[in-house]
């Protein structure tokens, strides 16, 4: 959350730090600001809102800034209502940062300060940090961050300028991301790659508590004590176009077209010998015999992924699985202990709470497992394991390539498992994997059937609330159809196992709430089309989701979603789709910010 650039180097910098600031607003966009050297001073510009309806006319009401180099922000606040005095940068004529992170002692740090003669304008945490800048400020930078940071508690990513040091930037990092971006004759920081890849692919990623010193020829790392710290040059291996609408009308749509790709990019590079193999990364079939349980954690989406994980796992590698939100393993003091694998699952490899649950699982000394979408990311450096979901860049704040690939591994891993215990033969294996590889060209053709999610939208549009019900990996499944729909078009949604409705929910059922009926289960068809009888009996209008061959009388529902047919254990793989293109065309219809919902960001690296 929140994104942070910088730039220095011979080109004027306002253009610049605004483009990568766009390419980072899925971090948030509640304001955005830059701070540039403009003759002997700090100029600030900041404004409420997304770039575009905010920090841009500011930008043109005061004329292009001469500056070469600067700080920008784009923000998701933590501390302080979205608002032009809330917005980063912070500090004063002396010193400006931006700031991704929660200071936990801020008002410690601040009450001091008053104490000291201080005075704040704004309500964030990031003005103290600032203000302290200044407090310990005694002409030497690196000197100025170190006193700082050492008083810091919390999460950060700074990027400071101070203006007796023109065309400097310093960087500092502890927990957030970081990194600093090598170009020819200019320099970098941005939160992550992604804001950057038109202007450079290579970079360095600083390490908790390494203040980088950067001007247009290039970075010294140092220690808190002031040591000069030698670090290898990364390159990404993301494409700039991988970053571009490419002309869709939505980061989203372009990122549901992308699945069948994504998905073979994932899966292709781990099949040896016609099944999944996780040798890359040193998990072997010896350690997967001896796990005794296995524990998924993840956020939003990434836990969905893990709930498919877990019905796949257990009903193939008859294995307890542990499913778990990030945000509760950690505080509910977990049965995890080191005979046991945690495998953790996050898109951007920096969001906060899955972050502590992985640390937890190292500090218990259990194996971890990450499966990421970000290599180098700090989930990706931290987990003993790791696995790349190569999904590319994902851009669109609500996930829908990235939970295709994270499913993916798991059904690998749930393959792997099975095998390596004995479970399944080598053959049914081989058979698995063999149908999990034709999947790409289902979910091309379920891409290809965009006029039946279309009609269902234009249904669903005017609902104030509506109900997802499935049963067995149906219900896992609609847990993410549900979160989708909510997040974009922001009409209530939940999900329920069909057959606990009665036990409660039915008695919300009437004839304005909608109930979307997941059904590609052979073996628990029958007992979701009875459910699906019990809400239509109460008024309910129905979507039923099936398969193909699924034979139906026409009556059964209101609104059909037809799905070409895989084997029951794969269908959630193929029905992800249509439910993420009904959200889509539901917000599309509802007019609504798809790719920047409200209140929501990307890569959340606060807890
Ligand atoms: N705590 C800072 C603020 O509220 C930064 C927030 C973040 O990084 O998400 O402005």
């Amino acid at each position: 959350m929140c994104g942070i650039v910088g730039y220095v180097g011979d080109k004027a910098c306002q253009q610049i730090l605004v483009h990568s600031l766009k390419n980072l607003e899925y971090r948030g966009y509640d304001s955005a600001g830059i701070a540039v050297f403009e003759g002997d001073k700090l100029k600030t510009v900041k404004a409420k809102g997304k770039i575009d309806e905010g920090l841009v006319p500011r930008l043109l009401e005061n004329g292009e800034l001469k500056a070469v180099a600067g700080i920008g922000h784009t923000r998701w606040a933590t501390h302080g209502e979205p608002s032009d005095i809330n917005a980063h940068p912070h500090g004063n004529a002396r010193v400006s940062i931006v700031h991704n992170g929660i200071i936990e002692n801020y008002r410690k740090i601040k009450d001091f300060l008053i104490g000291n003669g201080y005075s704040f304008e704004s309500q964030t945490d990031t003005e103290t940090v600032a203000k302290l800048l200044d407090y310990h400020y005694n002409g030497n930078p690196l000197e100025t961050i170190a006193a700082t940071v050492s008083e810091l508690e919390g999460a950060y990513s700074l990027g400071i300028i101070f203006r007796e040091h023109k065309n400097k930037i310093y960087a500092v990092r502890k927990e957030s991301p970081l990194i600093v971006g090598i170009g020819e004759g200019e320099m970098f920081i941005a939160s992550d790659m992604t804001a950057i890849l038109e202007y450079t692919k290579n970079y360095y990623l600083p390490e908790a508590g390494e203040i980088a010193e950067i001007d247009k020829n290039g970075v010294t790392f140092y220690d808190i004590h002031g040591n000069v710290i030698e670090k290898e040059i990364q390159t990404a291996q993301w494409d700039v176009t991988a970053a571009q609408k490419g002309g869709y009308e939505h980061f989203m749509l372009k990122e549901i077209h992308e699945q069948p790709a994504a998905l073979k990019n994932t899966l292709t590079p781990r099949i040896s010998d016609g099944m999944p193999s996780f040798e890359e990364c040193g998990l072997t079939d010896e350690m997967l015999r001896n796990y005794r349980n296995v524990f998924i954690v993840g956020c939003g989406s990434a836990m969905h992924a893990g709930m498919v994980g877990k019905y796949v796992i257990e009903q193939i590698a008859r294995t307890p699985v542990t499913v778990d939100i990030a945000s509760e393993f950690k505080y509910r003091d977990p049965l995890i202990t080191k005979d046991d694998l945690l495998i953790i699952i996050s898109q951007s490899g920096e969001t906060a709470d899955t972050l502590s649950a992985l640390r937890l699982g190292n500090s218990i000394g259990a194996d971890t497992l990450a499966a990421v979408n970000v290599a180098g990311s700090s989930i990706d450096r931290e987990a003993k394991m790791s696995v790349k979901t190569l999904a590319g860049p994902e851009i669109s704040v609500c996930s829908t390539k990235a939970y295709m690939v994270q499913c993916a591994f798991m059904y690998m891993f749930a393959f792997r498992l099975a095998y390596a215990r004995g479970k399944i033969s080598a053959e049914t294996c081989r058979d698995y994997t063999a149908k999990l590889l034709q999947l790409p060209d289902l979910i091309q053709e379920c891409i290809d059937r965009k006029e039946q999610y279309q009609r269902v939208a234009a249904k669903l549009m005017n609902a104030v609330s509506l109900l997802y019900i499935g049963r067995g990996l149906d219900y896992a499944l609609s847990m993410e159809g549900s979160l989708k729909l909510k997040e974009i078009s922001y009409i209530h949604s939940e999900s329920y196992a069909g057959g606990e409705l009665k036990h409660g929910t039915i008695s919300l059922i009437d004839d304005e709430m909608p109930v979307i009926a997941v059904a590609t289960q052979t073996n628990l068809f029958a007992k979701t089309i009875a459910n699906v009888e019990e809400v239509k009996a109460r008024g309910a209008k129905v979507v039923l989701v099936c398969r193909d061959s699924a034979e139906v009388t026409a009556d059964i529902a209101d609104h059909f979603i037809r799905i070409p047919d895989t084997d029951d254990l794969l269908m959630p793989l193929v029905t992800a789709v249509p439910l993420q293109m009904t959200a889509y065309y539901t917000a599309l219809d509802r007019e609504c910010s798809i790719d920047t919902p409200r209140n929501l960001a990307k890569s959340v690296t606060v807890e």
